[in-house]
């Protein structure tokens, strides 16, 4: 018999995670007929509601509802990498717990993964119901400029909801880096992987945890970690002013010579040239320091997230 985990975090979900829970362990309860068991891991992520208790709830009657609750809120991609971290099925589909990906949708995940011996099957979503013009807009963008800018080049229109197996798992795992941007490592490991195309729905109920600013940070994240070209931006950038500059002497040097310009009396073109380079180099240094920032953090070695409690997991002392 195979086995399957679901990893699902949740920050602050009480309106929506027993009506998770309930449509999909319906579905993981017909994945039984087809010789495959079950698991959901549910990470809390430190939520202030009555999230937890929610959740503890079914972790008591249902000993393969697992749960990890974080000991603060680290974050939606943390907490997924807890949940892959304490994965031991033999393939896992990664979702979000406001029902705005399908739970019904998981038996046709595992079956395109079975019928194509895929690694990976990552779900591309065809319609985004509920969500604004904007938020569509400015992930399109985001997507554009990051395959523009990065090593890897990324599906578009796709989330974390994905089904990955083992292999992918393991590989996932020996990821050392701290700041994950998950989406991007896993198309970053390889192996075979193949699209499934779905709608996505509107929250179920609750609120975004994502609102504007938070994916401003999720995008810089992104860049900064699968692309240097924005420090070649500021080579490019400096080489630039430095032939301006030049160029700009010449004309000075040239103009006072054959007496057709009055720069050398100018206070105008001082001051756009102070501006101008004072800019170029704050926003150089700028760049530089958005690096140096994630060494930093890199450097640190904390751990990505601290659990406080796991519970229905297999090891002892939980
Ligand atoms: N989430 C989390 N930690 C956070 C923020 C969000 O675990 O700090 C979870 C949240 O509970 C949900 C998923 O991440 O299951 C996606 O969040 P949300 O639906 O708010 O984002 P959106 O779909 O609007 O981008
Ligand atoms: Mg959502």
């Amino acid at each position: 018999m195979q086995t399957l985990s679901v990893i699902v975090p949740c920050y602050n979900e009480e309106a929506v995670i027993q009506e998770f829970y309930n449509r999909t362990k319906k579905v993981l309860d017909s994945l039984r007929n087809e010789n495959i068991d079950a698991y959901i891991i549910f990470i809390n992520d430190g939520s202030k509601d009555k999230t937890k208790y929610i959740l503890n709830c079914i972790a008591a009657q249902d000993d393969h509802a697992q749960v990890i609750h974080f000991s603060r809120n680290f974050g939606h991609q943390p907490a997924v990498t807890a949940g892959l971290n304490n994965c031991e099925s033999d393939m896992a589909v990664i979702i979000d717990s406001d029902l705005q990906d399908p739970p019904e949708l998981i038996p046709e995940l595992v079956k395109a993964h079975l019928e194509n011996e895929a690694s990976v099957v990552y779900c591309v979503r065809k319609m985004r119901k509920g969500e604004t013009f904007f938020k569509k807009f400015t992930a399109k963008m985001f997507y554009k400029t990051m395959n523009e800018l990065s090593e890897v080049e990324f599906p578009r229109d796709t989330g974390d909801f994905r089904l990955i197996d083992k292999k992918a798992i393991k590989a996932f795992n020996q990821l050392k880096e701290k700041g994950k941007y998950i989406r991007g490592l896993i198309c970053w490991i390889g192996f075979k992987q193949i699209p499934f195309y779905y709608d996505r729905d509107e929250r179920f109920a609750g609120e975004t945890k994502y609102p504007l600013k938070n994916m401003l940070v999720f995008a810089k994240k992104a860049l900064l970690y699968f692309s240097k070209k924005p420090l070649k931006v500021s080579v490019s950038l400096g080489f630039i002013a430095f032939f301006i500059g030049i160029a700009y002497a010449l004309w000075v040097w040239l103009g006072s010579w054959l007496g057709y310009t009055g720069a050398i009396t100018g206070w105008t073109s001082t001051i756009i040239l102070i501006i101008f380079f004072g800019g170029v180099q704050l926003l150089t240094i700028g760049v530089l320091g958005e690096y140096i920032g994630v060494l930093f953090d890199e450097v640190k070695n904390r751990p990505e997230y601290i659990i406080e409690e796991k519970m229905n997991f297999k090891e002892e002392n939980e």
